[in-house]
């Protein structure tokens, strides 16, 4: 039997709004996700029964605390099956993590030195690069990529005994492609580079076996997931995170402090200043559990179908440019000629239909498909087959009154 949403939508109490006097219709999933009960329900009572700060005092609240986000780390490292929690770094999100890797890299780069991206990345995974590039003369390159995550030409000659980092998302936010990752994994690892893989729009829809992946460094944000913001993680393998240098310090990440010098402190803590988010990592537990619990597989099929189910009924329609892939894929990015993506964005609002349009942090992409942007639709566990049906009528709807004008 298929999947079926309202066993899980009542869990995500927000859904139930209206917008404007009509059913809020939430289609904005890869921006963020809301959030379920549980993650609700566990910040909340971290809060009334929990809160202090970790690591620091012996006394009730304190152990407790530190239990807690101890535990979360433990979690999430079981979550992406990570073989210990230390490779576990809290993070803001992924940007924060790219920027991690990015500045504590930066002193093993030469000028002339080469990091590689593709040509699908969203701007936290190029400009931290960019600039890294900028301060060392190291060299950005880009493997091209169509839109269809498929090489443009010859790739190889793109990884060279030069490149020392390569950096590729696992799907674009953009248009929901997937990226040829193993393959490209394995052309980096065969030169010796750094490999770094943004799962940023991955890790809510697909199973993440971090070992099978075999990638130095994987980052991903808790609020694209079902988790709060302002917490997510840096997973790296231990070589990896011992050579990364700290590009913040403070407490925390020491271990004896002198005037003289500074000890630092063992991983993860020695890449954590400060005071962490300590219930944002116990809300990215919780929605990691509530992950467990879903039949994934079942999941992925029912928000790829959504997908699909869009993209035939507008393709069908014709007019309508659509970027992202015919399947495989939890979101329909789109432009229609000669009507404005925010025109079109205005008319869906005002009934109560939430997307996003714009150039989805990725302009170099976008000048790629030759647009300033498009209009995305992307689907989560807890969307409706009438959600997408009322997505496509509301937009044929647009279609027809905006081009009239
Ligand atoms: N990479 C990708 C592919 C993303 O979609 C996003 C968020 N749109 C990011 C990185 C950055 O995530 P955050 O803003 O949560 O740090």
């Amino acid at each position: 039997m298929a999947f079926d949403p309202s066993s899980l939508r009542h869990l995500f109490p927000i859904l139930s709004l209206q917008a404007y006097d009509h059913p809020l219709t939430y289609l904005d999933n890869a921006a963020t996700t809301q959030k379920p009960l549980p993650v609700l329900d566990v910040i909340q009572d971290y809060y009334r029964n929990t809160n202090a700060n970790v690591h620091r005092g012996a006394h009730f609240l304190s152990d407790r605390a530190t239990n807690r986000f101890e535990q979360a780390r433990d979690t999430v490292a079981r979550f992406i099956n990570a073989p210990e929690q230390s490779h576990i770094i809290w993070t803001k999100g992924a940007t924060e993590a790219i920027n991690m890797v990015a500045f504590g890299l930066e002193h093993l780069l030469e000028e002339g030195d080469e990091i590689l991206i593709t040509s699908l990345e969203h701007h936290a995974n190029l400009v931290p690069w960019q600039q890294l590039a900028f301060r060392t003369g190291a060299r950005l390159r880009v493997l091209p990529l169509t839109s269809k995550g498929e090489w443009e030409s010859e790739f190889s000659h793109y990884f060279t005994d030069r490149t020392r980092i390569f950096a590729a998302t696992q799907i674009s936010n953009a248009i929901g492609t997937s990226t040829p990752l193993q393959t490209m994994l394995d052309n980096a690892k065969l030169q010796g580079a750094f490999t770094l893989v943004d799962g940023a729009q991955a890790v809510a829809h697909y199973p993440i076996d971090i070992q099978a992946l075999d990638c130095d460094f994987y980052v991903f944000s808790g609020h694209k997931m079902y988790g709060p913001t302002g917490i997510g993680v840096l997973y790296g393998k231990s070589h990896a995170l011992d050579v990364l240098l700290p590009c913040q310090t403070g407490g925390e990440m020491v271990r004896h402090v002198s005037y003289q010098a500074t000890e630092f402190n063992v991983l993860p803590y020695r890449l954590e200043a400060g005071t962490p988010n300590i219930e944002g990592a116990i809300g990215l537990a919780a929605a990691c559990d509530f992950l467990n619990i879903q039949d994934r597989p079942a999941l992925l099929a029912w928000e790829q179908s959504l997908a699909a189910h869009v993209y035939f009924r507008l393709h069908k329609e014709g007019g309508i440019d659509i970027y992202s892939p015919e399947k495989n894929t939890t979101l329909v990015s789109l432009s229609v000629p000669n009507i404005h993506i925010l025109d079109l964005n205005a008319y869906l609002d005002s009934q109560g239909i939430g997307v996003r349009a714009g150039s989805h942090c990725a302009h170099p992409l976008m000048a790629q498909l030759g647009v300033a942007g498009t209009l995305r639709a992307s689907f989560a566990c807890y969307n409706t087959l009438e959600e997408a049906n009322r997505f496509c009528d509301v937009l044929l709807d647009a279609i027809d009154i905006l081009g009239d004008e």
